[in-house]
């Protein structure tokens, strides 16, 4: 019905351009190398950390080239994979090219632990704890690497031993920092697991919210703003629709002679009969649209039929009243139902549809009750169902 995939709906969503994600991944980590740069640079100016220009050129242009690589390649890959990929590849390209500098700049590393702990932040939001760990780790086999490479290049030892032991304070200060990833990793499953939970109560009470408890049909409220989309929905595309209201026949007799409960139970069957029917007829006949059974209120039902003209709306309401009177609906209780039928004319209100089809169904009770009858402005009425039955009869 209303609620089913519609064509609209399906325009909307091939829409959605592909996002440009690993373009806007590389601009704040760029921004980083930026910073870190003009603080090396400070550094070299100050004589304390120095470098050949040769090698701090190749050393940029190796940082740009790889960047950019990264990005291009990862560029027309999915959104969620590519993020969390592209984040830790920028982490590891850091991590690898402070790495370089640690071995090539001369002085002491006192921008080193910083560009580290920078590298592997790259990734902190948008990578898992494990990967973290990792670059943590590799951060802190760089860093290790670094301080080898320069001891064996007959580096100062007390110098030295100051950076290995700020080495592992960055690597210790990185764990730490993965571990506090996981618990926020764990915070957020929760959390989502707990929006899970609440949006299908949510659906589970909206569902509700459209059912008529004791039949289990959709309810009066749902099938009016049902039909006011489906009014819109054929001024607009020009896609008619039928509808059918059902009446149980002499219900209030039925109730007086075997008592509510007993009448509550044959709504209950009446309606699942009348769905069977209905869904029957898509089987036979089947349209993209569904049909729908509302409780109008009592004994009075609706069939909404989209797509569906009168003839077929009348083949659809005299399946369901054969189905009904063709054997007990409840234990050993016979009852019969009448039904009158419109098709939605263009531009008509739905109180005028749904009075025209309450007209058609006094038609059918004024002439003798199970039988369905069309709205006199449309076309020609059913052969009469011979003979009529008897409108309540227990059957032993
Ligand atoms: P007709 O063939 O002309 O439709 O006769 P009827 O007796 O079915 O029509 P009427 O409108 O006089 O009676 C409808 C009865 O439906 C009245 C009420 O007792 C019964 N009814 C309405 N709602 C419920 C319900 O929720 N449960 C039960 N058990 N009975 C209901
Ligand atoms: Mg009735
Ligand atoms: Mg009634």
């Amino acid at each position: 019905m209303t609620h089913g995939h519609t064509p609209e709906a399906t325009e909307s969503l091939d829409a959605e351009p592909l996002p440009d994600f690993s373009w806007r991944a590389a601009a704040p980590v760029m921004g980083f190398y930026v910073a870190w740069c003009g603080l090396a640079f400070l550094s070299h100016l100050a004589g304390r950390t120095t470098m050949a220009p040769a090698a701090a050129g190749l050393l940029l242009g190796a940082v740009l080239i790889t960047n950019l690589l990264l990005a291009i390649l990862n560029l027309p890959a999915g959104r969620a994979t590519v993020d969390s990929a592209v984040a830790t590849g920028q982490a590891a390209l850091a991590i690898a090219w402070t790495t370089v500098y640690a071995v090539l700049a001369e002085g002491p590393g006192e921008l080193v632990p910083g560009m580290y702990l920078t590298a592997v932040l790259v990734a902190f939001t948008r990578t898992d704890a494990v990967r973290l760990r990792q670059l943590a780790l590799a951060a802190g086999a760089g860093y290790a690497l670094s301080v080898a490479v320069r001891l064996l290049a007959g580096g100062s030892m007390p110098a030295l031993w100051g950076e290995a032991l700020q080495c592992v304070g960055v690597v210790g200060m990185l764990f730490l920092l993965s571990r506090r990833a996981r618990q926020t990793e764990q915070h957020r499953d929760g959390l989502s697991a707990q929006v899970d939970r609440l949006e299908q109560e949510v659906e589970r009470v909206r569902r509700e919210a459209e059912r008529d408890h004791l039949t289990k049909s959709f309810n009066r409220q749902y099938i009016l703003d049902a039909l006011l989309r489906e009014k819109a929905r054929a001024d607009r595309t020009g896609r008619g629709f039928s509808i059918c209201i059902f009446d149980l026949d002499r219900f209030k007799a039925l109730n007086d002679e075997h008592g509510h409960l007993v009448g509550d139970r044959v709504l209950t069957a009446f309606a699942n009969r009348a769905r069977r029917a209905l869904r029957a007829m898509d089987a036979i006949n089947p349209t993209r649209f569904r049909r729908a059974l509302g409780r109008l209120g009592g004994e009075e039902f609706i069939a909404i039929l989209p797509g569906t003209e009168i003839d077929g709306a009348l083949r659809c309401a005299e399946r369901v009243r054969d189905a009904v009177a063709r054997s007990p609906v409840e234990q050993d209780l016979q009852i019969t139902v009448s039904a009158g039928v419109a098709e939605y004319r263009r531009g008509e209100s739905v109180p005028d549809l749904l009075t025209r089809a309450d007209q058609a169904l006094y038609a059918a009770k004024r002439s003798g009750r199970n039988r369905v009858r069309v709205s006199a402005v449309q076309a020609k009425q059913p052969a009469e169902t011979e003979p009529a039955k008897p409108t309540l009869r227990l059957v032993r």
